[in-house]
């Protein structure tokens, strides 16, 4: 999942950067609200972690801009204090969720994945589709109950796959989840790691979990259980 942290404070966005990193993200900073704005307009995302208080730009200002080009991705409000008319402000804006500084990290993460689950249709953390059950929290996957070993970036692809279930993602979307910087990307990696999630998600070739559209990308193809 492709992630844009919006904070001016560099001890606070490091370490947002550096533990969002290592719970699987791939992780986009701007430390002011003009830089924000170009990120927010510019880059794919998946969610957005935007704090009110911005030099340059206001953090409400952003939210606004963003979303009157459209931009339809959850976005988290880091507000200043517990004060009510900022989350009001927020939410009015467009932001979804709001959490008030001093945070938690567990709780940042915990509403990050809530939105995203949210914003996929999902209604619990577990994603099942069939045999096949992959925990948002945990981050592991199953097949018929047996746990499969899947490497980072393996997980990352069939997360976002399975959490948008049932449409065509395309090559490109998938390779912009998988790296946090604009370094030359080979597409075939997608190709080799998908054909690795294929053997290690359907051994008997009998599931066919993860369809090929050719030209135009891929698509989870297992049924959502009733519930998720
Ligand atoms: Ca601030």
């Amino acid at each position: 999942m492709r992630v844009l942290v919006v904070e001016d404070e560099p001890a606070l966005r490091e370490s947002l950067r550096a533990r969002l990193g290592e719970k699987g993200f791939s992780v986009e900073v701007a430390a002011d609200g003009e830089e924000g704005l170009f990120a927010a307009l510019e880059n794919p995302l998946d969610v957005a972690i935007i704090d009110l208080g911005l030099p340059k730009l206001a953090g409400l200002e952003l939210i606004r801009r963003a979303r009157a080009a459209a931009k339809s991705y959850p976005i988290l409000v880091l507000t200043a204090r517990d004060s009510w008319q900022d989350k009001v402000e927020g939410l009015q804006a467009g932001a979804d969720d709001y959490v008030a500084k001093p945070f938690q990290f567990e709780e940042v993460l915990a509403r990050l994945q809530a939105l995203l689950r949210r914003a996929g249709g999902w209604a619990t953390p577990q994603l099942r589709c069939g045999p096949i059950v992959l925990d948002t929290r945990a981050q592991t996957v199953s097949l018929g109950g047996t746990p499969v070993e899947l490497t980072t970036f393996e997980y990352r692809i069939l997360e976002h796959l399975m959490l948008r279930a049932g449409e065509v993602i395309s090559k490109a979307e998938l390779t912009e989840r998988l790296y946090d910087q604009d370094f030359e990307r080979d597409s075939n990696v997608i190709e080799v790691l998908i054909g690795r999630l294929r053997r290690k998600l359907d051994p008997e070739d009998t599931l066919q979990p993860i369809e090929t559209l050719r030209g135009r990308g891929y698509r989870f193809a297992l049924a959502r259980d009733a519930g998720g």
